[in-house]
């Protein structure tokens, strides 16, 4: 992953040269979090360097917004807030008109949504904006907040891992399935093999989850971020049951491979929106892993194809 350096190198317009003032800024910047007004960051400016001028501050964030290093919001409190984007995923927001304090989620079924909206009207969308305004749960309780102070960079890949693991605990229960009910020993095999790696996959994705945890004690109590109730591992549920009734091998293999195709396409497209992070990486790797499943079964659906072809032929030629 690059680096917050790297990062704003990339970001650099050819042949421009170094701003001190602006590298200040954006350094900044770039390690708050949560959503701050331009006179926040100045606030923060001021004591690192206090020739910084508020007006250089206003200029530096709408720069920082046009080069993509900051997103713009508004909470409707008649001033703008800024975000940084850098490994923050785009996202929506829970907004507290009591204390002020905003909340960030993500939901890949609303996301789906929104696209087929604007598909359906022939809408070339650049951004989406859904905000929830009320009262959050500390206000209304007087209970003090829920863990705050997590990233949101950590909480995606909290969600993402628990996405994958969720998929991989299906898919594991359909090829341990598929492997029961199919009676061709190759087809068998297969579905054995697929079922091995699933609970390999599972294993590493596990272990990987509980490194995870070790960087924030409290990760695991953090509100949801990423709401996820049609992702992928609905598709391999829903394919377990199609065998729990009974169907041949062939049709097994078949319904595998749109468990995987389903699956495959649902990590990479949905992983491809997400700015660099580790939860985009996790999409990303796993989208690659259902790939390569559903490369197998198709290879082995042909095999099977030929197989019966040329038992067929047999059968018929004996009949003759
Ligand atoms: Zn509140
Ligand atoms: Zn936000």
């Amino acid at each position: 992953m690059e680096s917050p350096s790297t990062y704003l190198e990339s970001l650099r317009p050819a042949g421009s040269k170094r701003s001190g003032k602006r590298d200040l800024i954006v350094n900044v910047f770039l390690r708050q979090q949560g959503h701050l007004t331009a006179d926040d960051l100045f606030d923060l400016i001021r004591p690192e360097d206090p020739r910084i001028s508020r007006a250089t501050v206003y200029r530096t964030l709408q720069w920082m917004v046009d080069a993509g290093i900051a997103r713009k919001v508004d909470f409707g409190e008649g001033r703008f807030r800024f975000e940084h984007s850098y490994r923050h995923p785009r996202h929506f927001h829970l907004i507290c008109k009591s204390c002020n304090r905003s909340f960030e989620f993500l939901s890949s079924d609303i996301e789906a949504l929104l696209e087929e909206v604007a598909a359906a009207r022939n809408f070339a969308a650049r951004q989406s904006v859904l905000q929830i305004h009320g009262t959050c749960e500390s206000c209304q309780t007087g209970r003090a907040p829920v863990a705050d102070g997590g990233t949101t960079e950590l909480l995606f890949a909290r969600d993402a891992l628990r996405i994958a693991i969720a998929t991989e605990r299906s898919g594991l229960e359909f090829y341990t399935r598929a492997a029961r009910i199919t009676r061709d020993a190759r087809g068998r095999r297969v579905f054995e093999k697929l079922a091995e790696e699933e609970k390999e996959h599972l294993g590493t994705l596990e272990a990987r989850y509980r490194e995870l945890l070790q960087q924030d004690p409290q990760l695991e109590s953090r509100p949801t971020f990423l709401f996820f109730k049609g992702a992928a591992n609905g598709l391999f549920a829903a394919g377990a049951e199609q065998l729990a009734k009974g169907v041949k091998d062939r049709e097994a293999l078949m319904i595998g491979i749109r468990c995987e195709r389903g699956s495959h396409r649902f990590f990479k497209r949905y992983g491809e929106k997400f700015e660099d992070s580790e939860g985009k990486r996790i999409f990303l790797e796993f989208a690659d892993e259902e790939r390569a499943h559903l490369e197998l079964l198709i290879r082995e659906y042909r095999a099977l194809l030929d197989r019966q072809q040329a038992h067929k032929k047999k059968s018929v030629k004996a009949e003759r």
